[in-house]
């Protein structure tokens, strides 16, 4: 691979440099004709791309040139997917360029994915097809902007090759920018094979990396372990209040630093359902969404068990400690569940049983095909106009009514005003999410027209999701009915 393209990147590499072993450096394959299909400028700019020359950026962001500064890599994992342990899975067609330190002095790693075979392809072509790079651009930037942490989307570019799935289909690479690639897979690989020092020298990296403040601490290891848990009880709790199922929470799919990874077959839920499951592979609903916090909680298991001989000496001792911690997951996820639970229903002051108030709407949402995103929403506008237009949501409201009493009296002895409760309700609950049927039109313009048109323009609307915009009312609607029961898939 040749490395005369200079984005302006100022790439710093840590991971390459500090951590042998842990990867393998190889180039992606040359792309019969690299075209720039988009370029998310503002992300660009923050992290330093000068070159605006579609041409060099194509051959970047496709895999055919490292660009100056680069040292690309596949990294090595494991994983528990399904919850079957694979002792080595790594990058198969993903490449991580380098890291970029952007003007903030935040370090970003730059990774293509669909750039080719490496060395951890396995059977796998090493490729991505266009739909699946368009819908992880939509969805990780449309969670960026829902305020949740997520990987970003810096690129797509389109090879000029078609893939194989099913049928053939237009090959992409998608380029995308996370805080780091660092998963618990990755502490499982070495601490399967009994690397303890490599366990030792990647929690320090990664505390160095992400939680620096620990560092210092006496029970570095231990807090560590906190830390992620934390970490991921807030993430998973915010996915929870926007209705967003992961669909593969293997733990080659849990980061470290706490963002959303792995756009495959996640969705949003249109109707409310604890069981909602989009993914064709979860047919026994181990990643449905009611069980995401537990399903994050069992990674977290995983985790501990690798951290075990880090945490202390004394296997026992060390077991109790990783025990408790993983434990604190509910606590720690229930306050960060109910916090925005509770913004969502414009409440800020704290009573006893909030937790069991707040859950009783759910119930009362259960097999009442009510839309999840609109009925909150909704709520605020109730509230304002003194209306009750929520119930024609409900098939049959009278769970909901009885929740609704409570609520109003809730409010009224809540430290908030209506007028700032109303305000607080549309800071937070969203009018546009990634609708299924939004989503799969803007991609089936793309790959059989040619035409980005509805991409862009669903790519725009959801950039500013809490704010109504005018003549985009479409966009706020669950899908149709003859758009019918929504399947995702994996490895696309
Ligand atoms: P994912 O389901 O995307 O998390 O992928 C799980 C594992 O399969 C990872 O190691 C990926 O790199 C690998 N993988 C997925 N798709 C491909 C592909 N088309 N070619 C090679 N490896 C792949
Ligand atoms: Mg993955």
């Amino acid at each position: 691979m040749s490395t005369t393209i200079d984005l302006g990147l100022k790439f710093d590499n840590s991971y390459a440099n500090e951590l042998e072993g842990f990867y393998v450096s190889c180039s992606g394959a040359e792309a019969p004709t690299p075209a720039l299909i988009k370029i998310n400028l503002p992300l660009a700019e923050s992290l330093g791309v000068t070159n605006d020359d579609k041409h060099e950026l194509a051959q970047v962001f496709s895999g055919s040139q490292a660009p100056v500064g680069s040292s690309p890599l596949a990294q090595v994992y494991a994983g528990h997917q399904f919850g079957g342990f694979s002792p080595q899975l790594g990058d198969g067609r993903a490449l991580l360029l380098g890291e970029v330190v952007d003007q903030d002095n935040k370090r970003w790693d730059v990774q293509l994915k669909g750039s080719g075979k490496t060395p951890f392809s396995r059977s796998g072509d090493g490729k991505a097809v266009l739909g699946a790079v368009l819908r992880e651009y939509i969805l990780s930037e449309a969670m960026h902007r829902l305020g949740i942490p997520t990987t970003r989307a810096l690129a797509v570019v389109t090879t000029g090759e078609p893939v194989y799935r099913t049928q053939y289909l237009p090959g992409a690479v998608l380029t995308r920018v996370a805080s780091s690639h660092i998963r618990v897979g990755t502490f499982q690989y070495f601490s399967s094979l009994d690397e303890l020092d490599k366990v030792k020298q990647l929690a320090d990296y990664a505390i160095a990396r992400h939680y620096p403040e620990l560092k210092a601490s006496k029970q570095p290891y231990l807090d560590f372990l906190c830390a992620v848990r934390d970490k991921q009880a807030h993430l998973v709790a915010k996915w929870m209040l926007v209705g967003f199922i992961h669909g593969v929470m293997n733990t080659d799919n849990m980061t470290i630093s706490g963002e959303t990874i792995d756009y495959g077959p996640c969705a949003f839920m249109d109707s409310y359902d604890a069981n909602a499951v989009f993914s064709s592979i979860d047919r026994d609903g181990r990643y449905a969404y009611s069980n995401q916090p537990v399903l994050a909680q069992w990674n977290l298991a995983r985790l501990a068990e690798t951290l075990l001989p880090l945490i202390s000496s004394d296997g026992k001792e060390a077991v109790e400690k990783a025990t408790e911690a993983v434990k604190g997951f509910w606590d720690s996820y229930h306050k960060s569940w109910l916090t925005g639970m509770k913004a969502k229903l414009g409440l800020a002051s704290e009573v006893e049983g909030d937790l069991a108030f707040c859950e009783q709407l759910l119930e009362s949402m259960e097999k009442q095909d009510v839309d999840f995103t609109q009925l909150f929403r909704q709520l605020a506008v109730d509230l304002e106009s003194n209306t009750n237009t929520c119930k024609a949501y409900f098939n049959d409201p009278s769970l909901f009514l009885a929740w609704r009493e409570l609520w109003l009296v809730r409010l009224s002895k809540d430290e908030l005003t209506p007028i700032e409760s109303v305000s607080l309700m549309n800071k937070v609950n969203p009018v546009y999410i990634p609708r299924n049927h939004l989503v799969e039109r803007a991609i089936e313009a793309a790959e059989q027209d040619a035409d980005y048109g509805p991409f862009e323009q669903l790519v725009a609307v959801l950039a500013e999701p809490y704010t109504p915009q005018k003549g985009e009312d479409d966009y706020a609607k669950p899908a149709p009915e003859s758009f019918g029961k929504y399947t995702t898939f994996c490895g696309t």
